[in-house]
């Protein structure tokens, strides 16, 4: 899914690969501090990580930031999820469209990344585990996880699992989110808050927040 967003962004001066450790409101906007030392200015900041992390960002100007925004961003909770990739020596027995969705056990979701068109070669399964079943076992060894999650999607494997890879997301979906579209305060700067627990908890609900905060920063003050 990144392609689209590396296409929309290349004319934009863009640094990646970059942390940012803190946000402090300056004279005139934002500095902004990466974990390499390096300092940014800003006149106007825009966060859209999981509200968790943008509440970190701004944990030195908790103070100074309007109660309603703090209380806002405090009550945006998410599900976490353990995503399995499997590699496969010949066909998966996910039937067709490519997707099983299951309700109970550690997996929530199976899709068949050759059926859906995106894998080619060997079979690939992104496989989903149950927020119940991350939290339990989020700081389990990565061996012990996926082994839980390859046993238990067994019968759709179908042929000799070749590799695996597990990825952990602590804030994978917003679970309670927020009506608006996005946050917005010109107090003690302008700062904007987007991101898909604004939206809906999809790349749809992002984009959509997204596109309504960068209106209102066009619009200015
Ligand atoms: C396993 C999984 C599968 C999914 N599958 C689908 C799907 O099939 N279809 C779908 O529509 N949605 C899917 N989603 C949901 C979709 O990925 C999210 O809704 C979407 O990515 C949210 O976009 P966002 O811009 O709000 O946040 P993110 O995509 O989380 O972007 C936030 C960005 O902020 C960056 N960031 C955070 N902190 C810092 C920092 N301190 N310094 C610098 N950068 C920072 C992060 O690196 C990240 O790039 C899936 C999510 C997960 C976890």
């Amino acid at each position: 899914m990144s392609g689209i967003v590396n296409e929309l962004a290349r004319p934009l001066d863009l640094r990646s690969q970059t942390t940012v450790e803190r946000v402090e409101p300056a004279e005139k906007g934002w500095r902004i501090l990466t974990d390499a030392g390096q300092e940014f200015s800003a006149g106007t900041l825009l966060l859209t990580p999981p509200a968790p992390q943008s509440m970190a960002l701004l944990a030195h100007c908790v103070d100074c930031l309007p109660a309603d925004i703090v209380s806002s961003l405090n009550n945006i909770a998410y599900n976490p999820c353990f995503a399995l990739l499997a590699t496969l020596g010949g066909p998966s027995q996910v039937p067709p469209p490519g997707c099983v969705k299951l309700d109970s056990g550690p997996i929530a979701f199976i899709a068949d990344n050759t059926q859906k068109g995106i894998s080619f070669g060997n079979a690939a399964l992104t496989i989903h585990a149950q927020a119940d079943f991350t939290r339990s076992y989020f700081e389990a060894p990565q061996d012990e996880v996926a082994q839980l999650l390859l046993d238990a999607a067994k019968p759709w494997l179908g042929s000799q699992l070749l590799t695996w890879q597990l990825h952990r997301w602590r804030y994978s979906q917003p679970v309670a989110t927020l009506a608006e579209p996005y946050l917005f305060t010109l107090d003690p700067a302008p700062l904007a808050l987007a991101s898909d627990a604004f939206g809906g908890p999809r790349i749809e609900g992002a984009f959509l927040s997204g596109l309504a905060v960068a209106k209102r920063i066009i619009a200015g003050r």
